[in-house]
């Protein structure tokens, strides 16, 4: 008996603890407290966005389900209430160790490309991880992804890209976990100019370079770099080819109010291998002419939703779906922490 009381004050302890431990539900009237009910209503929103980005995962072309979705989420973007809160931050921290797992188990064939946050891609094959552009985020000076998140994305990569020297593009603690760990770190020489532990190359304007780079284990990739511009920053095109012969491209924030860049780009298509996937910054104002130029067999956009931007220049998701409608070229939009396996044909391209 006396075993039995124990027994029974022991469980009404754990379950007092239990009930610490979880919160009483949020009320379900909000009269009189507009910030609760918009507070609770993104919160159902964020989660219901995340479920539904698992449950529709990436394609080509404008998939109902998925536009709306983004669409959804580009509303909770561009409410600025939601900025730093405690459930935007809660989802893209969610979503990036989501595809963090991913990446711990190794690709057996063809390749993956996971979307981080803004540029930020990680492109997988079974020899290669290829970092571009990954940063922690910044929202009024304030990094949104976790260190102990980001370094998970890190700790997958062989070798990260940078493209150019704005900080939603190259961020210095991020470059800090690729070197701790010995991995190497290419970038234009504007980006950490005095930090000589990166490899800084920039071609000659006109020129470009192609020579092999070697990863730390041994694998070897082809790596063309192109000088385009943002404006007056250096902004590196990279093309990049793995020991499989899959290449990847990156247009970093490609952009110039005249036509200058625009002028030479075009003539590189006969140089460049097969392009598999170029990632392309979504408010290009060049869209069809670029991707023609670069011929790849998708192209995957980026840069939606930066999140340090004024919401007129957090690009929309619902508005990258209309820009690449005209593309004749196979497009991928991808939201925050998702991964983009394509179909592979008998040949394994
Ligand atoms: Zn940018
Ligand atoms: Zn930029």
């Amino acid at each position: 008996m006396k075993k039995l009381i124990l027994t029974l004050l022991s469980a009404a302890t754990l379950l007092q603890l239990h009930a610490d431990e979880n919160p009483q539900p949020a009320p379900t009237k909000f009269w009189g407290d507009s910030n609760a009910y918009l507070q609770r209503q993104a919160n159902v929103m964020f989660d219901l966005v995340d479920r539904q980005l698992d449950a529709v995962q990436p394609s080509a072309g404008a998939d109902p389900t998925r536009l709306m979705t983004l669409a959804n989420l580009d509303m909770l973007l561009h409410d600025t209430g939601n900025d730093n809160s405690p459930a935007a931050l809660a989802f893209l921290n969610g979503r990036v160790e989501k595809t963090a797992a991913r990446m711990n188990k190794p690709v057996q064939s063809g390749y993956e490309l996971h979307k981080i946050y803004n540029a930020g891609f990680v492109a997988r094959t079974p020899s290669a991880s290829l970092a571009f552009d990954i940063v922690r985020g910044l929202c009024h000076d304030t990094p949104m992804i976790a260190d102990t998140t980001i370094q998970k994305i890190a700790d997958s990569c062989d070798a990260m890209f940078i493209t150019h020297n704005h900080s939603d593009h190259g961020d210095p603690a991020v470059v800090e976990m690729f070197l701790q760990a010995g991995k190497p770190v290419i970038a234009v020489p504007e980006f950490m100019p005095d930090d000589n532990r990166l490899i800084h190359i920039r071609p000659a304007e006109g020129a470009h370079t192609d020579e092999p780079f070697v990863l730390p284990d041994g694998d070897s990739l082809r790596l063309m770099i192109f000088p385009g511009h943002q404006d007056d920053l250096m902004n590196n095109l990279y093309v990049i080819t793995t020991p499989e012969g899959f290449t990847f491209a990156n247009s970093g924030d490609q952009y110039q109010s005249g036509s200058e860049d625009m002028e030479w780009i075009p003539s590189i298509t006969p140089l460049l291998p097969k392009v598999d996937i170029f990632m392309l910054n979504c408010w290009n104002t060049r869209i069809p002419a670029i991707t023609a130029a670069f011929n790849p067999r998708y192209v995957v956009t980026a840069h939606e939703n930066e999140m340090g931007h004024t919401i007129d220049h957090r690009e929309a998701f619902w508005l990258t779906f209309q820009k690449f409608a005209p593309v004749s070229t196979p497009y991928v939009v991808m939201g925050w922490g998702e991964c983009f396996v394509p179909e592979m044909t008998s040949s394994g391209k």
